[in-house]
Formats: structure tokens, sequence, C-alpha cells
């Protein structure tokens, strides 16, 4: 490379379209879902400010040599909200549109998500902003490597671990794992999961966000005396999360109606073929091209259906389009894809709403059992993690249907009630330092 080259920066990208006026944003989002639940903290609301200030938010330059030999520079965050139950946990995520406020919300409903399964993690999340999709296969190592470099210092099997999110996957957890392990002069396959299998990963991890979609789907479903046999399904993102869950529920016998991704939205009444949709997906990065009809963004929140799957970004599902909605219920496969104002909407609609917090948290599940399997290197059979992983989303799911029950609340607040409870209960147990 010339000593001359251009210094080149990531382009500044249009304002996320959940930043409007109407619209918070998803830290803003988060701080009034713990208004809602503060209520309902008896005394530990005193330590409720504990929840609205992140621990450690690390914002790093990450600066790559391109392979025309330009430099670029990109900004990746870690923030790590809550350590009180355990060590960070919580996704990386490679998008164009990753902003600081994102990330310490979704590190915010990590801990919550954490805790509402009771696995014995804080909540944490990383992310860089850059759009993957115009990175070389060599580009995106060299990104991914200098991340973990400049986020070394507070990662760690014990201190924050760190998993795949929107547009990251095994091969980036593990060039992170590498990273690590070179900088630490050891091999720690326990810093991060959603690794390959080779590398230490768990059977199961890959498809256990989905899996759990499902799982708190049916349960759901069985409490409103509904049938998933012959029930319409409707998708919003169709990456790990979205096509698994489009999998299961399509095995089970339902029908999957209609699904979205970043470029276009399809539709069959009769129920799309979703392994021939899986397939094509594999081979050409979207849905577009399937052969179905297409319908548009309009058309594809106003299609009626008993079971609709927000499985793509947050701040999908607003006060714009909730009225419209014709879904039974909600399952929440994405981190925050419902704004406060649009769950006031499903409510007095009565759409039932299974929370994110509950709805995906098969991942974090199958992750923790991976890094206790990493400890131990013991490995568990498939059955054996899906078992484990049905059983915990399943309790977890009933505690809190109960507490929205008794409480009179929806579904978010209740597992707010639960999560928030344990969270403050640990922050006070331990008092604070010095
Ligand atoms: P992914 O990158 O595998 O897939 C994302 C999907 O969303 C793709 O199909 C993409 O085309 C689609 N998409 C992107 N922008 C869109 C838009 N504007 N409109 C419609 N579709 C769009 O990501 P993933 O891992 O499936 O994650 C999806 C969501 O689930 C995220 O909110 C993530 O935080 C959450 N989540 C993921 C996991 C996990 O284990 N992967 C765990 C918990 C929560």
């Amino acid at each position: 490379m010339s000593s001359d080259s251009p210094i080149i920066t990531a382009s500044a990208h249009a304002v996320p379209s959940y930043l409007n006026a109407d619209n918070l944003g998803p830290w803003g989002i988060y701080l009034q879902q713990v208004d809602r639940v503060t209520p309902y903290l008896g005394s530990l609301a005193r330590w409720v400010e504990t929840l609205k200030r992140p621990k450690r938010a690390l914002v790093v330059d990450v600066p790559i040599e391109m392979d025309d030999g330009t430099i670029a520079h990109f900004e990746g965050y870690r923030v790590q909200h809550n350590t009180s139950r355990g060590p960070g946990k919580g996704g990386v995520r490679f998008h164009q549109d990753v902003t600081l406020s994102e990330v310490m919300a979704l590190s915010a409903w990590m801990s919550v998500k954490n805790a509402a399964v009771n696995v014995p993690y804080g909540g944490a999340k990383g992310g860089i902003r850059v759009d993957p999709r115009k990175l070389s296969r060599a580009e995106l190592e060299r990104v991914t490597r200098r991340y973990t470099s400049e986020i070394n210092i507070i990662i760690g099997p014990n201190k924050d671990i760190p998993a795949p999110d929107v547009n990251t996957n095994e091969q980036v957890m593990a060039w992170m794992m590498d990273t690590y392990s070179m900088n630490e002069g050891s091999t720690s396959t326990g810093v991060v999961t959603g690794k390959p299998i080779s590398l230490g990963g768990s059977l199961g991890r890959r498809e256990a966000t989905g899996r759990g979609v499902f799982v708190v789907g049916a349960e759901a479903a069985r409490n409103l005396g509904m049938e998933i046999k012959g029930a319409r399904i409707v998708v919003q993102g169709f990456g790990n999360v979205g096509s698994v869950a489009a999998k299961l529920f399509h095995e089970a016998g339902a029908k999957v109606i209609a699904v979205q991704d970043h470029k276009t939205a399809l539709f069959d009444p009769a129920g799309l073929d979703v392994p021939a949709l899986i397939e094509h997906v594999t081979h050409n990065g979207t849905i577009e091209g399937f052969r179905a009809e297409t319908i548009n963004a309009e058309q594809f929140w106003q299609t009626e259906c008993e079971i609709l799957i927000p499985a793509a970004l947050e701040g999908q599902i607003t006060a714009a389009n909730a009225p419209h909605i014709k879904a039974r219920m909600v399952i929440e496969g994405a981190n925050g894809p419902t704004t406060p104002e649009a769950d006031d909407i499903l409510r007095e609609r009565n759409i039932l709403v299974a929370p994110d917090v509950i709805a995906n948290a098969g991942g974090v599940t199958v992750s923790y059992f991976e890094w206790v399997q990493d400890f131990s290197s013991f490995f568990w059979t498939e059955e054996e993690i899906n078992q484990r992983l049905v059983r915990i989303m399943q309790e977890a799911f009933r505690a809190i249907w109960q507490v929205s029950q008794e409480n009179k609340v929806t579904l978010r607040t209740a597992a707010f009630i639960i999560a928030c409870t344990r969270i403050l209960q640990a922050r006070e147990m331990r008092g604070l330092y010095p």
C-alpha cells in the first residue's frame, strides 16, 4: 500500500427509520419499559436507577486496510449493561445503522432476558457500524479481528462473552475466539458462544433461538386454546431466527403464509414451501426471486394470520402499523421490534404479545449450555440440549404468564417484573463497592 493512500471513513448513514419524532429510539423504549415495571418492584425500586445506566460502554475505532489498499475506519461498541448476576453476555451485530443507543438498549434487554430465563449472566451487547455485505471475506475477517483486539480488555470467559447477532455467524465467532486466544497466549474457547462445533460450539445452538420462538409460540397458543396445526404464520426476517422458527412451525403443521426480508415480501395463502425457501436463501442471500406472489410492506403488515413473528430488527411494529395488524398473537423473535405505543395499541386490540426477553431467549440459553460444556470440556447430545432448552423456556414462560395474570399486566411487564426483581435482588445483596 502506498503511503499516500486516502483515509476513508464509514459514510454517514440515513437516520434509522425508528428514530423519527413519534418514536423514541431503542434506549428510550427500554427506559419506558423500566418505568412501567418500577411500581411492581416494591422496596427494590430504590435500586431502579441501576437499570437505567449501563455499567460500562466502550466505543472503539476499528481501522482496517481494504483489499484495494485504502484505509477504512468503522465505529465499534461493546456495552456491559449489568453484571450483578454474572458476566456480561450478548451478541455482536454488524450493521450499517448500529448506534450506541441501539447497543445500549440491546445490552439492557440482554440483562432482562438472562434474568427472565434465570441463566447466571448479566447483560452485554456489541456491534460495528458497517455493512458487511460490502466487505470481502478477507476484509470481514480483518474488521472482526481488529474489533476483537480493541474490546479484548473487557471481554473474557468470566467477564463478558459475545455471541452471534444480526449479520454475524459461526465464522465470525471463530475469528473472535482465535484473536482473543492469540492475545491471551492460550486457546480460550469459552470467550464466545455460537462457535462452530469443531471449536467447542454446542449442538443445537444455531437453531436455538428459532426453536425457543416456536416453544413460546406453542405455549402461548395453548393458553389461548389455539391449535398450531393449520395456524397461519407471518414472519418478518428470514435469517437465523426467522427461518428456523418458520421451519419448526411448518413442521408442526402450521402454514407460513407471508415472509419479509430486507429486499421483498412474499405471500402464499396455501403456505410457502419453507424448506425450499430456506434452500433459496442459502444460495441467494435473500427471499427475492422465490416462486411466490410478492406483496408490499403495507400488505405484509396487514396479512391476516394467527401468529405474527417479527424476526428482523427493532422498531418494526409502531403506532403506524399496529392498528392494522390482523394477528391473534405476536411472538417477538427480534429484539425490541415493538414500540411502547404499539404495545398499548396491541393490548387494546386484544392481540397477545410474547415479548423478546422470553420469546428469543432460546439462543442465550443454549449459549449458556455451550459455555458450561466448554468449561467442563464435556459435550452433550443434541437431544439433551433441546430437552433442557424446552424445559427452561416452558418454565420461564409459565412463570411470566402467571405473574401477568396475577397483576393484570402484559407479558412484557410480567417478564420485566421477574427479571428486574432478580437483578436488583442481586444488586442489593452484593451492596455497593467501595
Ligand atoms: P440474521 O442476520 O440472520 O437475519 C436477519 C433477517 O432480517 C434477514 O432475513 C434480513 O433480510 C432481515 N431484515 C433485515 N432488515 C430488514 C428490514 N428492514 N425489513 C425486513 N427484513 C429485514 O439475524 P438473526 O440472527 O436472525 O437476528 C434477527 C433478530 O433476532 C435480531 O433482532 C436479533 O437481535 C434477534 N436475536 C437473534 C438471536 C440469534 O441467536 N441469532 C438471538 C436473540 C435475538
